[in-house]
């Protein structure tokens, strides 16, 4: 079991990576489990979606929180460019890449895969 206060900071973190990616899906964080104590899974989806239904993530504890927020974005990011039949989610500003998460000076950004300079944006 994870304390309240890191369940609530994961579920703001997963819900801030669903908004950005977005692809007009409308997704929300519906679950959050701990099967093992090195890492939490966030089971996200659309509005009404059964347990059953939902897309997992991977949010690992036992890392610097910045490495935990790029794999859980790049995960929930995996599982919505699927889920829009290969749409560039999130968009990089004039390329036809998506964004790509990263982590760059101990922060999680998402970054133009191609010329890293040209866009940054912190994920969380
Ligand atoms: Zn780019």
């Amino acid at each position: 079991m994870i304390p309240e206060l890191d369940e609530q900071d994961i579920r703001t973190v997963a819900q801030a990576i669903l908004d950005r990616i977005d692809g007009g899906l409308g997704w929300r964080v519906h679950k959050i489990r701990t099967p093992e104590h090195t890492f939490a899974e966030v089971g996200v989806g659309p509005a009404g979606a059964g347990e059953d239904d939902l897309y997992w993530g991977v949010y690992p504890l036992n890392v610097p929180r910045p490495d935990a927020i790029a794999n859980l974005a790049s995960n929930l990011q995996d599982h919505m460019i699927e889920a829009t039949w290969g749409q560039a989610l999130p968009a990089c500003p004039g390329h036809t890449h998506p964004l790509n998460p990263d982590v760059i000076d101990g922060e999680a950004l998402w970054l133009c895969p191609a010329e890293p300079g040209k866009h940054r944006e912190p994920i969380a």
